[in-house]
């Protein structure tokens, strides 16, 4: 008789512990990226005080950007990470989300930098966007942040997709495989640098990243002054084998974001386990090597949820 009682009262403390725990997801992206292990600081950091805020997170790996914030607007996410265009056009309802304004995304936070990454092997000769012409490129999976800024390249530009041999949609991890198994001559991913995405190819097979600015694709220097939020960006060389001058390409800003009906609650957990320590998550991931208390607050696409704008105001970090 003492066994069932023991559990049922294990059960019950359990029960009620469990009642005052509230659950956290943060939509991140595929698993060798920057966004994937970003979450999980994030997340290292929150859980480390889950007995004073009463808030456990979980990280999870999703198709990206779009996916993230489509998400976080149908309430199935509370937080996740997404690409600054794609945050600005999904507040303002431009380019792909013309008509499907989302009006209660909010941002936290700017993380890291994120230049679109076109990733070649030396062997496909590609130097160029120009030289995409009848090769097959990975563009993205729908619902990636790559994709998203490919079919806007396609947009705005003489480029176009029929120009490919091929135009494959694999997801992130994906990627390197397929180039290294000569599946596809190159791909695209707007991502943190540097990444284990990218390690992984540069260390398969011969690769190169091709530039992509105004000097070598002049229609850039239109985008770039329509759409304020690209700008140029460096991969620095060095940081892939094989690559040894800095390559320089349109990029955007990684950014912690959520919606306006996310408690002030848990924005607030998830803001202090950050800011609080802040060198610690700093020394996370080498991507985060430009992070400052001040530029988390550069070039947000969505205003502030107004728990992180609040946790600002008290910092000192926003006037
Ligand atoms: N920028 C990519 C996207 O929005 C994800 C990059 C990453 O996972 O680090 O889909």
């Amino acid at each position: 008789m003492r066994r069932p009682l023991l559990s049922l009262a294990l059960s019950a403390a359990v029960a009620i512990s469990a009642s005052a725990i509230d659950f956290v997801t943060i939509g991140t992206g595929g698993v060798t990226g920057v966004y994937y292990p970003t979450g999980g600081a994030v997340c290292r950091m929150a859980n480390k005080n889950r007995a004073q805020t009463g808030i456990r997170c979980t990280v999870e790996s999703t198709g990206g950007s779009v996916y993230n914030v489509n998400t976080i607007n149908a309430g199935e996410l509370d937080f996740g990470i997404a690409q600054s265009d794609v945050v600005y056009q999904a507040y303002k309802g431009e380019g792909k989300f013309a008509g499907k304004r989302i009006e209660k995304l909010r941002t936290i936070m700017t993380i890291h930098p994120e230049p679109l990454t076109f990733v070649v092997t030396k062997a496909s000769g590609i130097k160029s966007l120009a030289d995409m012409k009848g090769k097959v490129i990975n563009i993205g999976n729908p619902g990636s942040g790559q994709r998203n800024m490919v079919d806007m390249l396609f947009k705005e530009s003489t480029l176009d997709r029929s120009m490919l041999k091929a135009a494959e949609q694999l997801k992130a991890a994906e990627m390197p495989k397929a180039l290294k198994d000569g599946k596809i001559d190159g791909y695209f991913y707007t991502v943190g640098h540097p990444s284990a995405n990218i390690k992984e190819a540069a260390n398969s097979v011969d690769i190169d990243i091709v530039n992509i600015t105004p000097e070598n694709f002049p229609e850039a220097k239109k985008i770039l002054d329509n759409m304020p939020y690209y700008a140029i960006g460096k991969i620095p060389g060095g940081t892939y084998d094989g690559i040894e001058e800095d390559r320089h390409t349109m990029g955007v800003k990684a950014t912690l974001v959520t919606s306006s009906d996310v408690s002030d609650k848990k924005v607030t957990a998830i803001v202090e386990a950050i800011m609080e320590n802040f060198e610690k998550f700093k020394s996370m991931h080498p991507a985060y090597k430009g992070l400052t208390k001040q530029s988390v607050l550069q070039g947000l696409g969505a205003p502030l949820h107004p728990a992180a704008k609040a946790y600002y105001k008290k910092h000192g970090i926003l006037q």
